[in-house]
């Protein structure tokens, strides 16, 4: 079987070539031409031996994801639906802003964990993303829009996984992806602006401590465990004061000095006074010296059968300011291209065909996923 040069991290990379009786710097050259420059093809790597250059093709591929469609908001954002094949279908975002280029990649098609506001959730759990299909993503957004801008210079500055699926449950393919959006020969993002939001599998919140940290977003969403096992089903299994503890050992690895707490704001469900100083509670006296946190309220994007409605602009603010006030940074995520629906996650299950994607995309009216306001900024 040949390889996809996209599913290796350097380390990957640099044993393949030694299997190949290739030096080690071979490896780097390689993987600079092809998450740096976006090359797909070896006869365009000029610097390779020509005798290597012709020895590559029958033993290895660099292969992307075929794009079912791209839709560009008029605010700039961008969003592309990426075949995987079997039916299945994944989406990327790009959100521009003043001061960075923000890109909300994919891990799973669908997701196992199954929140009740989550349509990803809803769509129920298809397979694992591989490490060159996590990557593919990147490398074709960023080269993408290089090209479209007309620019040599880096675009995507920030990564946060926050599309469809959790990337803590599909581990082994989501580190060597990380280990190549930091690698300086790869795409050279700081830890501190690739952002991994996980609904809170906890063992593996330690082994990312130990094998790749970057920035930690918790999906939060309620302020106890009765409501939390009720939204986010994986609580019964690791319940709020576990995560806590976890979010508590994961800081000193961190490459920031607290976490964001995500936060889905849920009419009538979430999103009382009360709960709000429950949270206060919680993150300010969890084992006796409070957890350092952000809070990110989010609009609760509806989708047909939730059977949820989004809380009011007024309660959602009235819910920021009693945690600003008792001293907690609190943002809430503001809306981005809403004309294409930039809702990661939400158009892109069970695709069975590439007319059936087009008129879902056509047809979907709703957003799950809007991204950060302030979070994530270096
Ligand atoms: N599985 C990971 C990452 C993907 S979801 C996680 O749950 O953290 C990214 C974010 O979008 C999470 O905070 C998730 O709770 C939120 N989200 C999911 N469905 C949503 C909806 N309908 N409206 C608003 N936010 C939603
Ligand atoms: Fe999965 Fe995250 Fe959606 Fe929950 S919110 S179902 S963990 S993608």
């Amino acid at each position: 079987m040949t390889a996809n040069l996209l599913d290796f991290d350097l380390e990957g990379l640099a044993a393949f070539c030694e299997q190949l009786g290739e030096k080690r710097f071979r490896a780097v050259q390689l993987f600079r031409w092809i998450h740096q420059k976006g090359a797909s093809r070896f006869d365009e790597m000029s610097d390779l031996a020509k005798s290597l250059r012709e020895k590559l093709p029958s033993v290895c591929t660099i292969t992307g994801l075929p794009v079912l469609t791209r839709q560009d908001s008029a605010d700039g954002t961008i969003k592309w639906l990426f075949d995987v094949g079997g039916g299945n279908a994944v989406e990327t975002v790009f959100i521009p802003e003043d001061d960075r280029g923000t890109l909300c990649v994919s891990s799973q098609a669908g997701c196992a964990v199954g929140c009740r506001f989550c349509s990803t959730g809803h769509q129920g759990f298809s397979r694992n993303l591989t490490t060159g299909e996590i990557l593919a993503q990147l490398w074709h957004a960023e080269h993408f829009l290089r090209a479209h801008l007309k620019t040599s210079e880096r675009v995507i500055t920030n990564v946060v996984m926050m599309g469809m699926g959790e990337p803590l449950q599909n581990y082994g393919a989501l580190v060597p992806a990380l280990r190549v959006m930091l690698d300086d020969h790869g795409y050279g993002l700081s830890r501190r602006r690739v952002t991994v939001s996980t609904s809170g599998v906890v063992p593996m919140i330690d082994r990312l401590a130990q094998d790749c940290p970057v920035a930690l977003a918790v999906s939060l969403h309620a302020p106890n465990d009765a409501l939390r096992d009720n939204l986010v089903p994986i609580n019964r299994k690791y319940p709020i004061a576990e995560l806590l503890d976890a979010c508590l050992r994961y800081l000193p690895a961190a490459p920031r000095d607290f976490i964001t707490f995500e936060y889905c704001m849920l009419d009538g469900v979430n999103d009382q006074p009360e709960h709000a100083r429950q949270l206060l509670d919680l993150v300010k006296r969890h084992a006796g010296r409070g957890v350092p946190c952000k809070f990110n309220l989010i609009p609760f994007n509806p989708f047909p059968d939730s059977g949820l409605r989004c809380s009011s602009r007024a309660t959602v603010l009235a819910f920021g300011k009693i945690l600003s006030d008792a001293g907690v940074v609190t943002t809430v995520r503001k809306t981005r291209g809403d004309d294409i629906d930039a809702a990661c996650g939400q158009l892109a299950g069970d695709v069975v065909d590439r007319t059936q994607a087009a008129r879902r995309m056509a047809q979907a009216r709703t957003v799950r996923f809007v991204p950060p306001v302030k979070e994530n900024q270096a």
